[in-house]
């Protein structure tokens, strides 16, 4: 009896060491595969999304097949939809790749599987988070009493710093918003610039603010209008929740930090300063391009992400909130269940809107060590360099021209031949958006800036090189001369 069960354990595991072997070998060849050829392949191809979706169609499998033969079926199937977004030439949105340790991290932290929310339930991945947090604050010199967590990304980090901000005001007007809930409650106001990035609207429609109960204030080239701001202020009452852009998204524009913080303090209801840094929070790590960010360190709270300039993969963001009391109140679950026998230590969890969360910290933590802050210097550093280089190619192009100054790592132009105009003007722009995402040499993306239909590149890829940036100029080139004729 004990040696039949013996021998189906033996045979057991010997199948599961095989399925581990062949299906993690199938992923790790075809990884090698991909990543030899990201450099080179055109970043995006020709795809009809009936073809892709019919290449894909399939009922509910009965049965299984091998773990191997999935993985690879997969990625022959999927294969034409993949986009080379992680590769140098994508300069649509503001994504970025991910650094080989990164990658490794991120695999480990599949193989291992620990869920993160609960110090008992990982002490190595609640530690390895508190250590991360540390280092970003240190990497963006934010104060190191500031409470930090990983998030999925910038929105949620935005929730999580809104979450924070209502309790506080709330708070003052004598509630408990997480508690209580706001229904019947003195509604909060929330102050932001026409640039509000559309994450932030989400973050305070799904706490209760309100996504369009944002009062706006203009904002000129893309920087809030101080006076239009202090005007808003001056006509609230009570305390009031302040949302900046330090990084605005189409342009790159950033909203002054210091001057608003100075607003803020002096407003007598009390202000919460909410900073999304989605990428501009990266401009810390550049001494000609720090001071963007002068007064951070004033702000109650500042999201940003990692899978975008820090270059780990999806998904990944971080919050920071100055005071973590706040923050706790938003999202402290309790269950006896989780709690009894909990460890000595820190509950993830009580600071984030889920319970159980994958393990993060693991990417972050490679990357950071295997790059260093000088490692991330020479990223950031070179990204803005190439986004230098592209916006003065743009502006000797007779037939193109900038519709912002590159504050950062945002280029955002348009084609302007002569003879072309208003309506025509738009339907040509983004008829070459399509154009030059069709060409594969580069992806850019479009946007509409000051009613313009416009085109943007971003630059925040540790993968990209002089030569990328050429190519890009390139294709934007014939693209152009295509346009012309
Ligand atoms: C990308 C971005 C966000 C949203 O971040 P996700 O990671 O997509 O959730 C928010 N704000 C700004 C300025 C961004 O660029």
């Amino acid at each position: 009896m004990a040696e039949t069960i013996e021998r189906q354990t033996n045979e057991l595991r010997e199948r599961e060491t095989q399925d581990y072997r062949a299906a993690l070998g199938a992923a790790h060849e075809l990884a090698l595969a991909y990543l030899a050829g990201l450099r080179d392949r055109p970043v995006s191809r020709r795809v009809d999304a009936a073809a892709i979706a019919a290449a894909l169609a399939e009922p509910l499998p009965e049965r299984g097949i091998a773990p191997d033969a999935a993985v690879r079926e997969w990625f022959e199937r999927a294969g034409p939809g993949i986009v080379a977004s992680s590769g140098p030439r994508f300069f649509g949105f503001v994504n970025g790749g991910s650094v080989p340790g990164a990658i490794a991290g991120d695999w480990l932290a599949a193989t291992i599987d620990q869920n993160r929310g609960l110090w008992l339930g990982s002490p190595a991945a609640a530690e390895t988070e508190l250590v991360v947090v540390r280092w970003l604050a240190d990497l963006f010199g934010l104060p190191a009493s500031w409470s930090g967590t990983l998030t999925s990304g910038a929105t949620m980090a935005n929730l999580v710093g809104f979450a924070a901000a209502r309790q506080w005001a709330a708070s003052r007007l004598g509630f408990d918003a997480a508690r209580d809930g706001l229904s019947g409650q003195p509604q909060i106001p929330v102050i932001a610039s026409t640039e509000i990035h559309a994450s932030a609207r989400k973050a305070l429609g799904t706490l209760g603010l309100g996504r369009d109960a944002v009062r706006v204030v203009p904002a000129p080239g893309g920087i809030i209008d101080l006076d239009a701001f202090a005007q808003t202020l001056a006509g609230i009452d009570g305390p009031v929740i302040v949302s900046a852009s330090a990084g605005e998204v189409n342009g790159g524009a950033f909203d002054p930090i210091d001057a608003l913080a100075d607003r803020c303090a002096a407003h007598p209801g009390g202000a919460w300063l909410q900073v999304d840094g989605a990428f501009g929070l990266f401009a810390r790590l550049d001494p000609s391009y720090r001071h963007l960010l002068d007064g951070i360190e004033r702000a109650d709270s500042v999201a940003s992400d990692a899978h975008k300039w820090l270059n780990v993969p999806y998904d990944c963001g971080f919050a920071f909130v100055n005071d973590e009391a706040w923050q706790r109140a938003a999202f402290e679950s309790d269950a006896a269940y989780l709690r009894a026998g909990a460890g000595p230590a820190a509950d993830l969890d009580h600071l984030v809107p889920e319970m159980s969360q994958r393990f993060r910290a693991l990417a972050v933590w490679c990357a950071l060590k295997s790059l260093g802050r000088a490692g991330y210097q020479e990223i950031v550093g070179r990204a803005l360099a190439n986004a230098r280089a592209f916006a003065a190619w743009i502006e000797a192009q007779s037939d193109l021209e900038l519709l912002a100054p590159a504050t950062l790592n945002i280029v955002c132009f348009r084609y302007r031949p002569s003879g072309l105009d208003g309506p025509a003007l738009d339907a040509a722009n983004r008829q070459a958006v399509a154009a030059i995402q069709a060409d594969g040499r580069a992806f850019v993306t479009g946007t509409t800036r000051d009613g313009k239909a416009a085109i943007r590149a971003a630059f925040d890829n540790w993968m990209t090189q002089e030569d990328d940036v050429r190519l890009l100029s390139e294709a934007v080139r014939d693209i152009g001369d295509r346009l012309q004729r």
